[in-house]
């Protein structure tokens, strides 16, 4: 490992400030991601900036909705009795996540922003565009199984790891920034980006910005809702295909629905056009199918990961049907339902 400095702000201020004065500088929050990568020499910062004393771990009311600092751990927003009983789908999809050890040091600022799970990216030996641009993609005809059907590049097929985030994608939070400008709003579904020509960029965060919280909307989908997750091992893995999704239904008929994917692309993937193909129509396997078929008619497989498209087709078909039913997927009991 390389050595690195260390320091630990007070306010978000200081912590900025500390950021945008060492280009090598990272944050570091629960540093269940950043620790593993400064070890496998991905990540080489030359000062670790510890924020776990800043001010960022309440839950609070916002607007009819809720706030989330950026440091309240994965564990504390998936049991919070408020979270739980409002935002269901929110807890559900942190639970299938990780482990429970690990959901007690991940951060809420710090899902969002962990890294592909590429195992080339991981692998400083392989040419990665990601890890080192420029140098190519191993994933590209190699193994990749794990990776991205849909919105890849030529530079790029990764995915992004996160449960917590597909979530936020249908309940269509936003993410509170703050850096050397000010404050910003990000939508979600605009926080993470595709790789493009430029994957080593995950995120549309600024230079020097620093996540302080995520805001829950008013709309909770407390009913009809689901997160199904995919994947190799049942005890935890990450997604190889995950669904959020949540209706509002007038009886048979589905009057508003959301449906992110996680597992499959470079960011929790939605369909607008999907979106409002259910709307309106009857709440049955044959609208589900069609809404399946729209979003993966763009979907393109790598050599080894063919079997995802049908898989993510069973996926959002299985999925729009546990919610349409009220009956969202166990992650106690995580056998498909
Ligand atoms: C074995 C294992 C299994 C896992 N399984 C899953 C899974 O199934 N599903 C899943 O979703 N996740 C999974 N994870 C990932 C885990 O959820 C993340 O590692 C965790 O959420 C990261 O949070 P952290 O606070 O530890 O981040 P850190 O490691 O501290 O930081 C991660 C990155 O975010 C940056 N950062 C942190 N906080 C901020 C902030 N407030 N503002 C700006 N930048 C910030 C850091 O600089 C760093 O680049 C797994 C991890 C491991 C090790
Ligand atoms: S898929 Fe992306 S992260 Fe993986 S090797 Fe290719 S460029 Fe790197």
């Amino acid at each position: 490992m390389n050595r690195f400095d260390y320091v630990r702000p007070n306010t978000v201020a200081e912590a900025v400030q500390a950021l945008g004065a060492d280009p090598q500088a990272r944050f570091i929050a629960g540093g269940t991601n950043l620790i593993d990568l400064m070890k496998y020499d991905v990540e080489r910062p030359g000062r670790l900036i510890d924020i776990t004393r800043l001010p960022l771990r309440d839950i609070t009311e916002q607007d009819g909705g809720y706030r989330i600092g950026a440091l309240v751990t994965n564990a504390t927003v998936a049991y919070d009795a408020r979270i739980k009983e409002r935002y269901p789908l929110l807890s559900s999809a942190i639970l299938a996540g990780a482990s429970a050890q690990l959901r007690n040091a991940a951060s809420t600022g710090g899902n969002l922003l962990q890294r592909t799970r590429c195992y080339y990216f991981y692998d400083t030996a392989t040419p990665c565009n990601k890890r080192e641009p420029g140098t190519g993609c191993g994933a590209i005809g190699g193994v990749n199984r794990i990776h991205a059907i849909l919105g890849a590049s030529e530079h790029c097929i990764a995915t992004h790891p996160s449960d917590m985030a597909v979530a936020l994608a249908a309940l269509e939070a936003v993410v509170q920034v703050s850096g050397p400008n000010g404050d910003r709003s990000i939508p979600l579904s605009e926080f993470h980006r595709l790789p493009g020509d430029d994957p080593a960029k995950d995120t549309n965060l600024a230079p020097g910005e620093i996540i302080v919280a995520v805001d829950l909307p008013a709309k909770q989908f407390k009913t009809n809702y689901t997160y199904l997750k995919l994947r190799d091992r049942l005890s935890y893995a990450f997604a190889l295909v995950s669904v959020a999704a949540a209706l509002e239904l007038d009886g048979e008929t589905i009057r508003t629905a959301r449906l992110a994917l996680g597992g499959v692309a470079h960011k929790p993937w939605r369909n607008p056009e999907a979106e409002a193909l259910l709307q309106g129509k009857p709440a049955t396997r044959e609208t589900f199918q069609a809404a399946a078929d729209l979003i993966l008619r763009e979907a393109k497989p790598q050599s080894t990961n063919g079997f995802k498209i049908e898989l993510a087709r069973r996926a959002i078909v299985r999925g729009l049907e546990q919610a349409a039913a009220g009956t969202p997927q166990s992650q106690s009991d995580k056998r498909i339902q």
